[in-house]
């Protein structure tokens, strides 16, 4: 993947560990900033199917949107592909004895989850996220 972030508004590179803290629960900054992840069907968005959008819970970058989501039924948040071409960024993981391919927020560099290469047909892509890693934004009422 490219190195080349587009900066929209405020890149969040600056932000030390005890600004994460100050900013984030205790399991947020586990998963976002120390490469945690969550237990399968433990979070508060795998199976949710609202409209709307999914933010970084970090900085805010609008990451992924509904229409996209599926169920994987991994008990993780799955979505086919991301919101757009350049808010998320994939580096390659061999922790844990494994080959992953890490998915992280391009505004912040905040951990959000992995891509696996078995998803649905759309793109054949599973972006398999924490919910710890996302706000959503539901549309239901905003307008
Ligand atoms: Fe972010």
């Amino acid at each position: 993947m490219h190195d080349e972030t587009k900066k929209t508004g405020k890149p969040d590179l600056t932000k030390t560990d005890a600004d994460w803290r100050q900013k984030l629960t205790a399991h947020q900054f586990h998963v976002l900033r120390e490469k945690g992840t969550e237990r399968a069907f433990s979070g508060q968005y795998w199976d949710l199917k609202d409209e709307g959008s999914y933010h970084c819970a970090a900085c805010g970058e609008t990451l992924f949107l509904s229409e996209t989501k599926y169920d994987s039924g991994s008990g993780w948040p799955s979505f086919y592909q991301p919101a757009g071409s350049d808010c998320v960024k994939e580096v390659a993981d061999h922790s844990h004895g494994m080959i992953r391919t890490e998915v992280i927020c391009s505004n912040c560099e905040s951990h959000l989850g992995h891509v696996f290469p078995d998803g649905p047909p759309e793109t054949g892509l599973r972006y398999c996220i924490n919910s710890a890693s996302l706000d959503f934004d539901g549309k239901a009422g905003k307008e």
